[in-house]
């Protein structure tokens, strides 16, 4: 993951005129409309940002003073002139402006540290023997800081904490109500990761967040209106992205499509209920058909199939389909992005499941929808945590402190 990703310069990246009642808020809006434009870009020209914000060039030449005033861009001259005239300066996010990215799992506690520019300066792994409990995956961040002490001391400015976890987190306080793979039950990590390193702390749901890292710098990116599905080893996340923004529901835990009904003769669900996508879809499965243990083999193997390799990946597709027809007839995304092996159900049998899909939506809502794999990988839990902070800094860009 480094510099080469470019935003999505949909409507909800529209400068807004300065009108209005509130000067402050306007100009904080325009400051983070420009900041959004250039974060985990390599920078953009003075003259795109204009054409892209609708605002003058005189406003856009103040409000990149004043974001470079704050040590949040930087402007730099383009190294080739692309026509006549004077080449546009190009507006670069500043790549020392960092947020610490945690992401607590079963068997330890990785944490990044991603520059606003998009770049990564380092990843650090932590293992340990068992699930860590949520004060020693915060300890454990902590250390890490610690151990980064001089990369720090050489000029990165820490704007705060985005931690992602596999299970449901209310999105107020970032209190984990239950993270079953973890055994985590109502831990206050947000709170807890703030005390261990005084930082301020965000959390969510790591599906969520792979949507919005997915919708700004993958697969979904342009588009306002889409569905993420992560298929992985603990089970099935998911994020909805409507109108350019995350659907949270009242307090954080939309999304859930791991656990909505496709069989209502399937098996009991570990969260209480039967026949729940997860328990019907599963990477162990998957694994089981093919006569794997190693899920890094899936990929090769799905291009191989046995008959019953053949059979379970098109009884697993078959249920996929279910879930994404009724978040197709219920949300209408325009695009349905599919990650983990959920993108390699997708890769074996594509016209199965496009073909499910299509049959059983309803015809207005399903024509104009894609359904495509992930395109982060590994990273997009880096990248969909780091948005967290970075959301709240183009929020209100003035409140970093110098
Ligand atoms: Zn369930």
């Amino acid at each position: 993951m480094t510099a080469a990703r470019s935003a999505s310069s949909s409507d909800s990246t529209r400068a807004r005129p300065s009108l209005g009642s509130n000067l402050d808020g306007v100009r904080q809006h325009n400051l983070g409309t420009i900041l959004r434009l250039v974060h985990g870009t390599p920078g953009r020209s003075r003259s795109e940002l204009t054409r892209a914000t609708g605002l003058s060039r005189s406003t856009i030449g103040a409000l990149v003073a004043e974001l470079s005033s704050l040590g949040l861009v930087s402007e730099i001259e383009p190294r080739v002139s692309t026509g006549v005239g004077r080449p546009s300066p190009v507006v670069r996010a500043n790549p020392d402006v960092v947020v610490v990215t945690v992401n607590p799992d079963i068997d330890g506690v990785s944490v990044g540290v991603v520059g606003l520019d998009g770049s990564l300066h380092r990843r650090v792994r932590h293992a340990t023997a068992a699930p860590p409990t949520a004060a020693e995956a915060a300890r454990i961040v902590a250390n890490v800081l610690e151990g980064l002490r001089a990369l720090f001391d050489s000029g990165l400015r820490p704007v705060g904490i985005g931690a992602a976890v596999p299970g449901s987190v209310r999105e107020a306080d970032g209190v984990v109500r239950l993270a079953p793979h973890l055994e985590w039950v109502d831990e206050p990590f947000a709170a807890l990761l703030g005390e261990a390193t005084g930082l301020p702390s965000q959390v969510a749901n790591d599906a969520s967040l792979g949507a919005t890292a997915e919708h700004l710098f993958g697969a979904g990116r342009g588009i306002d209106d889409l569905i993420y599905l992560n298929g992985g080893s603990g089970g099935i996340g998911g994020g909805v992205i409507t109108r350019g923004l995350p659907l949270l529901g009242g307090f954080g835990f939309a999304g859930e499509f791991g656990h909505t009904l496709v069989n209502s003769q399937g098996g009991r669900c570990h969260c209480g209920a039967i026949g729940c996508l997860e328990t019907e879809v599963s990477q162990a499965r998957l694994l089981g058909a093919l006569g794997l243990d190693d899920p890094d083999a899936l990929a090769e193997a799905v291009e191989h199939l046995d008959e019953a390799g053949r059979a379970e990946v098109e009884r697993q597709t078959g249920y996929l389909a279910v879930t994404i027809r009724n978040a197709v007839n219920v949300l209408n995304p325009r695009r349905v992005v599919l990650g983990g092996f959920l993108g390699l159900l997708l890769q074996a049998a594509p016209e199965l499941l496009d073909g499910e899909v299509r049959a059983q939506s309803l015809a207005a809502s399903v024509e104009p929808v894609e359904i495509v794999r992930a395109e982060l990988g590994t990273d997009v839990l880096i990248v969909g945590a780091a948005e967290l902070a970075f959301t709240r800094l183009v929020a209100e860009p003035t409140a970093i402190q110098r």
